[in-house]
């Protein structure tokens, strides 16, 4: 007998509850289980693995990068050998009325792609790159130091994030900010095309004319919508790139955090810049799309502050990728993506005013929490692009702060949370999709503001069901 949809999501309420509970969520949840038909039909469509509770491997393909959510048990997790085989789960899928998630590098930090009630649908292995031109094809599975290297064999690149092991796929769709965004934008503002399987089953090309509402929904939205099998985006042309990475005492922390202010998002938009704030001091590193002798120019105030050390050179763009990613020296690329998993809690928040001393003051202690702030300065081409162009909309800010805590799951959600606290007030009130955070109390509104409702609405259209159903997803 075929299991309905209510029975099988009354099976994981269970599972669902663990999820609202965050940090509880490292408790080990019951699955919901496939019924043998079920079971037995999967694998009879695709080409891939299939892994259910208790068969060899399980347990390994389950798991995501943060240990947090290893008690999560999938019905299923199916990795996925091509993209026929994406087509055919969600056809499946909608055969026997299951809920599915899409996995591309299992790195999101809310645990959106796994699930106690939803099939996992692991697509990576779809991680070929082509570059023709200036424009690259790629598989959502690929890891960014991949994309990276294979680009710059052509002199190519794509403006995206610095982490070697995050693949493309769940990047991209929530964003893609990285040490070349004020000079080049975000991962998704290179998209030119998507190629995806809906709810109904079908292949769709997106692009600004062909289904592009979805394609709209796709650049900011997230893993609501479709499963993405491909992207082709534009590339930009790079050599090499001038850096520079300036340390500073505990004492120095407020000040370090106002230079970095009043640099950004005003200078050059070749030039990005990160602030980082710990309990023992402060980092400002960068990344200038040109000459060094402009870049010693442009950073001389950061420079003169008290105790400031500084390092600045120019090098090889990958050698810089591979700089930004902590790739150890004489490490492959594939030894520098296979970081070891951890458990770490993290928020954010977007800054649109100049921080005034009380927020300069109020940083540095939250950083005294433990926590680790991490501000990536928006402006020059993140900012040029309209809130609305897309479903990215944080397009005014200064710049992100990202809140993060690796320590054991109880200690990391409170120094975040506390350090949060001290901080809340002098953001926007939107917060960062990829740098998603189970604890917000709004936080579709946080990740997508004055977007919510036409994503609402292009959810009830494309996925009226919610065969997509991940944590802290759309609902129509
Ligand atoms: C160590 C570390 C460093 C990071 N550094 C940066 C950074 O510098 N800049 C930045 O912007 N972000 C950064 N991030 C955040 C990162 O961009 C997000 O966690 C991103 O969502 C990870 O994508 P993924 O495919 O690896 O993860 P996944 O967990 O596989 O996916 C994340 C989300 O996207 C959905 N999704 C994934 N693949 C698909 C698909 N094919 N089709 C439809 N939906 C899909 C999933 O369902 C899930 O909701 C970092 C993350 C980590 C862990």
């Amino acid at each position: 007998m075929t299991q309905t949809r209510r029975q099988f999501v009354q099976r994981s309420a269970a599972g669902a509850l663990a999820l609202s509970l965050g940090p509880l969520a490292a408790q080990t949840t019951a699955a919901s289980r496939l019924t043998p038909a079920q079971v037995s039909a999967l694998k009879k469509v695709v080409r891939g693995r299939v892994y259910t509770p208790g068969s060899s491997g399980y347990t390994s393909a389950a798991r995501l990068w943060n240990t947090r959510y290893n008690g999560i048990q999938p019905p299923a997790v199916v990795e996925v050998a091509n993209a026929t085989d994406v087509q055919a789960v969600v056809q499946w899928a909608g055969r026997y009325d299951i809920p599915l998630v899409p996995r591309s590098g299992g790195n999101a930090y809310n645990g959106a792609s796994t699930s106690s009630s939803g099939v996992v649908v692991d697509v990576g292995a779809l991680n070929r790159i082509a570059v023709s031109g200036g424009t690259a094809t790629v598989g959502p599975g690929a890891r960014l130091l991949d994309v990276y290297a294979t680009l710059a064999n052509k002199g190519a690149s794509i403006p995206a994030g610095s982490c070697p092991n995050v693949a493309l796929g769940g990047h991209a769709l929530g964003g893609g900010m990285g040490l070349a965004g004020r000079g080049q934008g975000l991962a998704l503002d290179h998209i030119r095309s998507i190629t995806a399987v809906t709810a109904d089953g079908k292949i769709r090309t997106c692009t600004s004319s062909q289904n592009s509402d979805l394609f709209w929904a796709l650049r900011g939205g997230g893993g609501s919508f479709a499963l993405v099998t491909s992207f082709t985006l534009r590339t930009f042309a790079v050599r090499s790139a001038a850096w520079f990475r300036i340390f500073y005492p505990a004492g120095a922390r407020a000040e370090a955090l106002g230079a970095f202010d009043d640099l950004f998002p005003g200078g050059p938009s070749p030039l990005t810049g990160i602030c980082t704030l710990t309990n023992s001091g402060a980092v400002i590193q960068g990344q200038y799309l040109g000459a060094q002798a402009n870049l010693e120019k442009l950073i001389a105030p950061l420079r003169g502050l008290p105790g400031a050390r500084a390092e600045v050179g120019t090098m090889s763009y990958f050698q810089l990728m591979r700089m930004w990613a902590a790739c150890a020296e004489g490490a492959s690329n594939q030894q520098c993506i296979d970081i070891a998993p951890q458990s770490f809690d993290a928020s954010s928040i977007y800054v649109s005013k100049k921080l005034s001393t009380a927020a300069r003051s109020a940083f540095v202690s939250a950083a005294n929490t433990g926590a680790t702030l991490v501000c990536d300065s928006y402006g020059g081409k993140i900012n040029d692009v309209s809130p609305k162009a897309t479903a990215f909309v944080h397009r005014g800010a200064r710049f992100s702060v990202q809140i993060v805590s690796y320590a054991p799951i109880g200690t990391a959600t409170s120094r975040v949370n506390s350090a949060r606290a001290k901080i809340a007030k002098y953001g926007n009130g939107q917060a960062y999709q990829n740098y998603s955070d189970l604890d917000l109390k709004s936080p579709l509104q946080d990740y997508y503001g004055s977007n919510l409702a036409r994503l609402r609405s292009i959810k009830g259209d494309i996925d009226p069901d919610n065969r997509f159903a991940i944590t802290q997803g759309i609902r129509a």
